[in-house]
């Protein structure tokens, strides 16, 4: 298997893309570290650590934990994330400080603390972006500024720390989880996003896993610095059918 002797950290790892990411990453051999606030209902093949990665120093303390207990980092998979909608025009600062926390600081501190373990071992960082960083984001603007952050942070670590770590980004679209229904609507509204999307349909959490799966792979050997958009295509520009009466 590719990542036989590997170990693997990946973030926001109990559910949804981050467990399907867990999942994919054993499956080809390698330890597999996920962390999360909670434990969740997580299979034994995972080892779990519990940690808030917005907190720089339960951050160190997670992958000193990981060094000993599994004796070296190679991959770091900067999962965690998310945001609840807030309009801009009243989001307090506590809200927007903690989304950018979530989404652009913590991957840098989980970064920062694994640098000397993937450094010596020719390791690799993936960040788990959103096309929210790369499109308006109208409801979730803080979010989209920060994931807009990692794709600068990304780009910019890539040079600061190769040739020794590569680091990417995933730009996803829609993708199913367990949350789908309460991010995207019931099955019919589901089914109508995916008719506007190149591909047909919402991304699966196995499909995001793939990529990750092949960017820690010796088949990503000479990519880094690089955005890969897993969002099936992306959406068709509703002004083409406005255009031509359809809209
Ligand atoms: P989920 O909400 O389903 O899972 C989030 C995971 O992150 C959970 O394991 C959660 O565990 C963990 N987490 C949340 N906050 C923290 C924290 N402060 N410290 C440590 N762990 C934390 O998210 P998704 O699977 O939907 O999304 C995963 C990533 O993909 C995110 O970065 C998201 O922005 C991105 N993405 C998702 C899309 C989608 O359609 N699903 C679309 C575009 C991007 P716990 O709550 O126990 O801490």
């Amino acid at each position: 298997m590719e990542l036989v002797g590997k170990v693997a950290l990946v973030t926001g790892g109990t559910r949804g893309i981050g467990r399907a990411i867990a999942q994919k990453l054993a499956a080809a051999g390698a330890k597999v570290v996920v962390c999360g606030r909670m434990p969740g209902d997580l299979p034994a093949e995972f080892a779990f650590i519990a940690c808030d990665v917005r907190d720089p120093e339960a951050v160190k303390a997670m992958v000193a934990q990981i060094v000993v207990e599994q004796g070296g980092l190679d991959f770091v998979v900067n999962n965690a994330g998310g945001s609840p909608p807030a309009e801009a025009a009243t989001a307090s600062a506590r809200f927007s400080e903690r989304v950018v926390a979530l989404n652009l600081l913590a991957p840098l501190y989980v970064a920062q603390a694994a640098y000397a373990q993937l450094k010596a071992r020719r390791g690799a960082i993936i960040n788990i972006a959103s096309v929210s960083a790369v499109r308006p984001s109208p409801g979730t603007s803080v979010y989209a500024a920060a994931k807009a952050g990692l794709l600068g942070l990304s780009r910019s670590l890539a040079h600061e720390w190769g040739p020794e770590i590569r680091v990417n980004t995933l730009i996803l679209g829609y993708i199913e989880t367990e949350a789908t229904d309460a991010t995207y609507g019931d099955a019919e509204k589901q089914a109508a996003i995916g008719k506007n999307i190149a591909a047909g349909r919402l991304g699966r959490a196995e499909e995001v896993a793939d990529a990750v799966l092949f960017l820690c792979s010796s088949g990503a050997s000479y990519i880094t610095g690089a955005e890969l958009a897993v969002h099936g295509g992306g959406e068709r520009p509703p002004f083409l059918d406005i255009v031509k009466g359809e809209g």
